[in-house]
């Protein structure tokens, strides 16, 4: 695999990274994760948006501008030497200082890394028979809404999930829905969707996102708003959204069906629009 790092294109495995690189030591950066379908990416600009965000939050200065994180991504997609789908890995730090110490250090440059490798759709089963997941406390900071690379909550969310042999853990705050280990989550009842509200609690996904526009042009009401952990008990169907999992039914949580226990009818509408807007 050809990987991008610091301005060079070089063998993955032949890169190095040092040990006081600031995304090593204080988890202190930021990734992207975006899709190609068949060569053409999927929503850059809202990717390049997000990551610019963070970036100009964290106060990393890259001096990057929108085009060259499209360039990047291009350049990703056209060395990887792969055919078909593919998903392109950004990550940005703050650099490798030379001591430890908590404070942003002077003079630092940060670090740039991307990478490509095949994307892996949701397979056929999921699509006609929809997932399991669990419901998790979210154990998280207070700024989800920033995609950094300090990750341990969602790695544990996952981890669970995967002992208990479910796809996604629905993290739960204060009584309320959050997002899945890296999904966001929407319900839907009487035909009306919603999904938790884009702020400092979950990521704005861009699937999340591209989902919302889609409900709107197809003339389902939607909301964004808190959504209670015990809607998830009630509501006739759940689902969840990412970059990877596309827009992915719930049909079982902790063990009990959600609804009918099938993926369900404003689902149906909804993925044939999106699988309309990936190009399939
Ligand atoms: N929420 C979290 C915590 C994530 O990590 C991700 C993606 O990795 C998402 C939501 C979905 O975001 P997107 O649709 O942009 O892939």
């Amino acid at each position: 695999t050809i990987a991008f790092w610091n301005g060079d294109y070089l063998p993955l495995d032949e890169i190095r990274v040092s040990p006081l690189d600031r995304g090593f030591l204080f988890a202190d950066g930021l990734y992207e994760v975006a899709a190609a379908y068949q060569g053409r990416l999927f929503e850059p600009q809202a990717h390049i948006r997000r990551l610019q965000r963070g970036l100009a939050e964290l106060r990393i200065d890259t001096g990057w501008s929108d085009a060259d994180w499209l360039t990047l991504m291009e350049e990703m997609l056209r060395r990887s030497g792969l055919q078909g789908d593919q998903a392109v890995y950004i990550q940005v730090t703050r650099g490798a200082s030379t001591s430890r110490g908590h404070a942003f250090p002077a003079g630092v440059k940060p670090t740039v890394f991307a990478m490509p490798s095949a994307l892996k759709r949701p397979p056929e089963s999921w699509r006609s028979g929809g997932v399991a997941a669990i419901t998790t406390p979210d154990i998280r900071w207070s700024r989800c809404d920033l995609k950094t690379v300090g990750l341990l909550g969602s790695v544990l969310a996952q981890q669970k999930a995967v002992e208990q042999g479910v796809v996604d853990a629905i993290q739960l705050r204060d009584g309320l829905v959050t997002e899945g280990a890296a999904t966001n989550v929407f319900v839907v009842r009487d035909g009306a969707i919603a999904t938790p509200k884009a702020d400092h609690r979950i990521l704005p996904g861009i699937t999340r996102a591209v989902v919302l526009e889609i409900a709107a042009e197809a003339g389902t009401p939607v909301a964004e708003r808190d959504v209670a952990a015990n809607e998830l008990a009630t509501a006739d169907e759940v689902w969840i959204t990412s970059t990877s999992k596309e827009v992915t039914a719930v049909t079982r949580i902790d063990g009990r069906p959600v609804g009918t226990g099938k993926p369900g009818p404003v689902w149906t509408a909804i993925d044939a629009r999106f699988q309309q807007r990936i190009g399939r």
